[in-house]
């Protein structure tokens, strides 16, 4: 039996822990468009990119006044920023490519904001980015320390984990992973949610009672952040008591998303303070 085993799960980052690790990395660029600039599409609209094979912008409505813009893959082997931007060229492109399925033309001034990642993907040889397999890999290192899974999606996240545990157990023993079998927090049924505000049914589902329930002794959270805002206070408290949000940043832009259109995130930033103070306090 091996003394250790390392998981590397650091996406895009992988092979700077591991420099065995090849990998293609294509840069993705999504903005965000105001719903009505779109006629508040109830549905996604893709547009092919012309003239290529396998590329095409898609409009994703997110259900709360916005819509996703993006699902580019471009190719990138510059140096792998932790903080990418948009490029005026990137957002051009989407708002072009997606303005020839449109009555009028989509401009800048419907953007209300702006996001960039990198995809993980694993180097398979030739071929574009859009290409190359979205399945995950789990790689050894050559000294059999660390364990790399990288190469999946968003959507295969609970198959990544449970085959990086099944590899760590097959080394060292223990449980295999009992992934497949538990429900996803907010999936199981417990009844009735009646008088809940409808948005915490949709995002919380059956967690949406506790989470309303966090306004027992402050009605006014059951309010949006700021007028016009889909987001009520309660999700606010909810990420910072129990999804983990260490900071304002975290509790912003990675638990309730106000941090894509930075306009709105700017509004909510005194309740998040506040709520982060009265904890503290
Ligand atoms: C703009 C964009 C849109 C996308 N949309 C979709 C979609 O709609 N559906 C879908 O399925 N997929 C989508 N993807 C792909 C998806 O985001 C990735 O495939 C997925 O996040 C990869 O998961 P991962 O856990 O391997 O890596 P990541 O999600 O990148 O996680 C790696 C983590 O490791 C951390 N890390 C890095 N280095 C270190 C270190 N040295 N120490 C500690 N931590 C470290 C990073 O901070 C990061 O949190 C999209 C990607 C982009 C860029």
């Amino acid at each position: 039996m091996r003394a250790r085993t390392v998981v590397n799960a650091c996406g895009v980052w992988a092979g700077t822990i591991d420099r065995s690790v090849r990998l293609r990395p294509s840069k993705g660029a999504h903005v965000v468009v105001d719903a009505r600039a779109l006629l508040e599409p109830r549905a996604a609209l893709i547009t092919p990119v012309l003239g290529e094979s396998a590329r095409w912008v898609g409009a994703t409505p997110t259900g709360d006044g916005r819509v996703i813009v993006g699902v580019t893959d471009d190719a990138f082997d510059g140096p792998i920023d932790d903080e990418p931007a948009v490029g005026a060229a990137e957002e051009d492109f989407l708002l072009d490519t997606l303005s020839l399925a449109l009555q009028r033309s989509l401009t800048g001034a419907d953007v209300l904001g702006r996001y960039a990642g990198f995809r993980p993907l694993l180097d398979t040889g030739g071929g574009s980015t859009a290409d190359l397999s979205r399945s995950h890999s789990i790689l050894e290192s050559p000294d059999g320390t660390l364990l790399t899974v990288v190469g999946g999606k968003l959507t295969t996240y609970r198959r990544m984990a449970q085959d990086a545990v099944d590899r760590v157990v097959a080394r060292h023993g223990g449980p295999r992973s009992g992934t497949a079998s538990q429900p996803l927090i907010g999936a199981c049924a417990r009844g009735a949610t009646t008088g809940v505000p409808a948005r915490l049914v949709r995002r919380y589902g059956s967690e949406a009672e506790a989470v309303a329930g966090l306004a027992v002794h402050d009605r006014a959270l059951l309010e949006p952040v700021f007028a016009g805002s889909p987001v009520l206070g309660v999700e606010l408290l909810f990420g910072i008591l129990h999804e983990g949000a260490m900071d304002i940043d975290d509790l912003l832009d990675r638990r309730v998303r106000l941090g894509v259109v930075p306009a709105e995130r700017r509004r909510a930033e005194a309740l998040a303070t506040d709520l982060f103070g009265g904890l503290a306090a």
